[in-house]
């Protein structure tokens, strides 16, 4: 059986997507670039989103000092071992807000990762608030030439979630955004987080109608994770019962119910996070990414189910 992204997965996995565009597996290679973000340095607030812990999933090889081109050859051979098929790589900002800077900045940075060899793109992670007319501009430039995505965090579409995180944007700037990006025909990607506290589950879902109308390219989920020393394990601390953290197994049917009503034109990147166990005491699971994604293909088939089976597009 083949679904309409052409593949007989049961999902618009973006690792087929990618091998569509370019006949292998194509490797993000994550860098720390040395920005800071607007909810950390007091320009939009300060202590961050409480979630926010970004030495939990920045690779050891990620270092600002080391520059932009030694922490690509660094990032290849991490992942070598791993991905031997990989021949051709992203370059992924992925540390804080990858955009908040002047763009003379954010010019040299992208040209000094598009001129390593083997990297064919640009993957930026960035606040929704953190984008303008001329930044979206070098995107669009680079963009004729390379794969180039913005990815923003959208982590809910309920302002009082995004209050409650200290998120300091609403879902109507994420929504923004991603139709400014879009509207340029710059690839933009979404990341959401499931979990966070004070929302239920069926509000959860409802969010995959929401987000399903916004002209995204790709999706990401990362099911809440209570990073050592952040604000947030501290409220689970004094409030437990006001989060719904997931088993791996509850989750992995929780994010088929989602999928199932997604669009099906989104790329999903990642159904969930992974990180060292060293970072995260009370809500780790334990199997690598691989094995989890092994697990929810399993889940999709045992259902007979799909992305985007019920899906319904706004007339
Ligand atoms: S916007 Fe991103 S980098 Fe900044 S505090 Fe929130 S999660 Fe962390």
């Amino acid at each position: 059986m083949r679904f309409a992204w052409g593949h007989g997965r049961r999902f618009n996995s973006y690792v087929d997507h990618m091998r569509g565009i370019y006949g292998n597996r194509i490797q993000k290679l994550a860098i720390d670039a040395g920005f800071t973000c607007p909810n950390r340095d007091g320009t939009k607030g300060r202590g961050g989103c409480t979630f926010c812990l970004n030495e939990a999933f920045n690779p050891s090889y990620c270092n600002p000092a080391k520059g932009v081109r030694q922490q690509i050859a660094e990032g290849i051979e991490f992942h070598r071992k791993r991905y031997k098929k990989a021949c051709n790589y992203l370059a992924y900002f992925q540390a804080y807000s990858n955009t908040y800077a002047p763009v003379s900045r954010l010019m040299s940075l992208f040209h000094e990762a598009l001129s390593v060899e083997g990297v064919v793109g640009i993957v930026v992670a960035t606040r929704p608030d953190c984008v303008d007319d001329e930044k979206l501009d070098l995107f669009k430039s680079l963009s004729d030439h390379h794969y180039v995505m913005i990815e923003y965090g959208i982590e809910s579409v309920y302002d009082k979630t995004l209050e409650r995180v200290n998120r300091g944007h609403s879902f109507e700037d994420a929504a923004k955004a991603v139709r400014m990006a879009a509207g340029k025909g710059i690839r933009t990607g979404g990341h959401m987080i499931f979990g966070l506290p004070g929302e239920t589950r069926h509000e959860m879902l409802q969010s995959a109608g929401i987000v399903s109308e916004l002209p995204l390219t790709s999706i990401k989920f990362h099911q809440l994770q209570l990073f050592k020393g952040t604000a947030m394990e501290q409220e689970y601390l004094r409030n437990p019962l006001d989060f719904h953290l997931f088993t791996m197994e509850d989750y992995l049917e929780f994010v088929a119910d989602y999928v199932e009503l997604l669009n099906p034109e989104f790329v999903i990147e990642r159904i969930a996070g992974e990180t060292p166990p060293r970072y995260d005491r009370l809500s780790s699971w334990g199997p690598r990414y691989d094995a989890i994604l092994m697990k929810f293909e399993k889940v999709l088939e045992e259902r007979n189910s799909w992305q985007g089976k019920r899906f319904v597009p706004k007339l």
